[in-house]
């Protein structure tokens, strides 16, 4: 087996010979700690019959522990100057397909099927670019892909708001948006120093898991987002006033959303930070016909 990329000493060796300087636009934080690394990956459960998407590879990190442990792995990197470094890299995997993309604009469900056709079991296992956290993991799963689930990694703010329950400081539209698609939980909390260079906040790696029963079935799922992120739109005020202010025409047709609210079971003078993803499901779907 060939030595570990992601030690404080290969690392820079590495970053050195290709004169490597960090793009913070681009979220790059590296990983310089084969004990994270490690337990990132058994997290995900991989098998050699199991394959990995990663997102932004870097110089290859996690990239080699995935090849380690999977039986193929697909990592796109939307940074130019990375690729021969990987080349470089990873070289000693002959499983470990590099897509030079922006993971946004790339169409991962042809990726996956011209890469990894064959593997019933893919997971996304990723150090995830902090700037573009949120918008990644809702295209990876409003895309509905054929995946059992992430380990991913993310700042703790982040990470905390995802996994949150009802009635908790950190429950909103994200925890929502999450829990609609995929169980949520916090895997483990990483310090600062295992990066380099450190971020300026603390980091947490989140496992999803695709629900076996969804938690709830909506007549429409965009509706069910609009309902949910309009309930929070001011956390304090009710959920029939922020329904009222969001909602289009929602002060004219305050009737229209009291009788939802009832249909569902909903006390008008309750927040929605203490509304359930069901109770959420309900709403919407009672609310579907008068507006949208
Ligand atoms: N996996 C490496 C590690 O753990 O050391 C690097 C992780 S670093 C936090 C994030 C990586 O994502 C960088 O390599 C960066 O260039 C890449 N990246 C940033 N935005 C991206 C995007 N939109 N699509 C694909 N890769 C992206």
């Amino acid at each position: 087996m060939s030595k570990d990329i992601a030690t404080p000493k290969r690392t820079q060796e590495i970053l050195k010979k290709y004169g490597f300087s960090f793009k913070k636009s681009l979220g790059q934080n590296f990983l310089i700690d084969p004990n994270v690394l490690h337990n990132i990956v058994s997290h995900a459960k991989l098998t050699k019959e199991s394959a990995a998407i990663e997102i932004g590879p870097g110089i290859g990190a996690l990239t080699e522990h995935l090849a380690r442990n999977a039986g193929q792995v697909v990592a796109f990197e939307i940074d130019q100057r990375l690729l021969p470094v990987l080349e470089d890299t990873l070289s000693p995997y002959d499983n470990v397909e590099i897509v030079h993309s922006d993971v946004l604009k790339a169409n991962v469900a042809e990726v996956m099927q011209d890469k990894l056709a064959g593997f019933k079991d893919v997971m996304v296992v990723a150090n995830l670019p902090y700037y573009v956290t949120t918008p990644i993991l809702i295209k990876l799963l409003m895309e509905k892909l054929p995946i059992r689930g992430m380990v991913v990694m993310m700042q703790k703010e982040v990470a905390d708001r995802i996994t949150a329950s009802p009635s908790t400081k950190a429950y909103g539209s994200l925890s929502i948006a999450i829990q609609y698609y995929m169980k949520a939980e916090i895997a483990m909390t990483v310090p600062k120093t295992v990066f380099i260079p450190q971020p300026n906040v603390d980091s947490a790696v989140i496992k999803l898991t695709r629900h076996e029963t969804a938690p709830v079935n909506v007549l429409d799922e965009d509706f069910l987002f609009t309902v949910s992120r309009s309930s929070f739109a001011q956390r304090r005020k009710t959920i029939l006033n922020n329904l009222q202010s969001q909602l289009p025409h929602g002060k004219e047709k305050k009737d229209l959303i009291l009788a939802a609210l009832e249909g569902a079971n909903i006390d008008p003078a309750r927040r929605g930070e203490t509304l359930t993803i069901q109770e959420f499901g309900k709403l919407a779907d009672l609310l579907l016909p008068d507006f949208k």
